[in-house]
């Protein structure tokens, strides 16, 4: 199971929930596309939700 970045993962969740700021959630999709365990983990968490 991929593992999201510890940087990340609060972004993650708080995209999830809907509460991400326009500027982190611009730095967050930068890095989604650049980085696969955060998009695993970004899937993962909107199917929780
Ligand atoms: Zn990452």
């Amino acid at each position: 199971m991929n593992r999201a970045c510890p940087a990340y993962e609060p972004l993650l969740l708080d995209r999830a929930a809907g509460e991400l700021g326009p500027v982190d959630a611009t730095r967050l999709e930068r890095h989604l596309d650049g980085c696969p365990a955060c998009r695993a983990e970004a899937d993962a968490v909107d199917l929780a939700l």
